[in-house]
């Protein structure tokens, strides 16, 4: 019988291109502050392996990488004391997947404001923090998603607005015609958290790549 394509290479000592990571484990969930652990247990439904990422050498043998809601603010604190910008550029510009979700999403703006902070700029979109005002500062929505296949429940906890779209910035769902997930190349952001409904759409979408090379080990 002829062996599959992953254990050949194994036999020639081949590697494949994001190998030179050697032993990768899984999707890295920043774990410095905010909601890892609930994006932990969603990799889990779909069977994606993850571990907590602490420190940004982690990121190196990663095969995705989420950050997660919490405080940005905080999060940017964390960032000075150690290379976390840099670790998690050279991940981006690597082209394996990113997800932020709300403050994940802040992060990898371009341009944050109220109050205004540094963004990574990964994505070409502008936000504007803690958006919906005291009224609704926490609220469950139904969000339009066609390409997803449909609707999609979505849980915004003092989430940002996305005021601007850059043109290479794909828009996935909408609510109220406003855009809530978008999508530039490797990176994806919700401004609200997919891991804390029982929605597995995005994560998938984010980790397909990761799930069918994980299959085929
Ligand atoms: N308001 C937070 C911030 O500005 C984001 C909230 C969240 O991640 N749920 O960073």
């Amino acid at each position: 019988m002829p062996k599959d394509v992953g254990a050949m290479r194994k036999d020639v000592g081949m590697r494949h291109a994001a190998d030179d990571r050697s032993s990768s484990s899984g999707v890295a969930v920043l774990a410095l502050q905010g909601d890892f652990e609930a994006h932990r247990r969603k990799l889990s439904e779909i069977g994606i392996a993850s571990f907590e990422a602490r420190r940004p050498e982690q990121l190196m043998q990663a095969d995705g990488l989420i950050l997660p809601g919490g405080e940005s603010t905080t999060m940017w604190k964390f960032f000075e004391t150690l290379p976390w910008e840099q670790a998690i550029r050279e991940f981006g510009a690597s082209g394996r997947p990113i997800l932020g979700t709300c403050a994940g999403a802040i992060l990898l703006a371009r341009e944050v404001t109220n109050p205004g902070q540094k963004g990574m700029g990964l994505l070409d979109i502008a936000v504007e923090r803690n958006a919906y005002g005291r009224q609704l500062d926490s609220f469950i929505g139904q969000v339009d998603a066609p390409e997803l296949g449909g609707p999609l429940p979505a849980v915004f906890i003092r989430a940002p607005r996305i005021r601007r779209v850059g043109n290479e910035v794909e828009t996935l769902a909408w609510l109220s015609s406003e855009p809530v997930l978008v999508r530039q190349g490797n990176i994806l952001a919700a401004t609200f958290h997919p891991e804390l409904t029982e929605d597995e759409r995005i994560h998938r979408l984010a980790f397909e790549a990761v799930a069918v090379r994980a299959r085929r080990a």
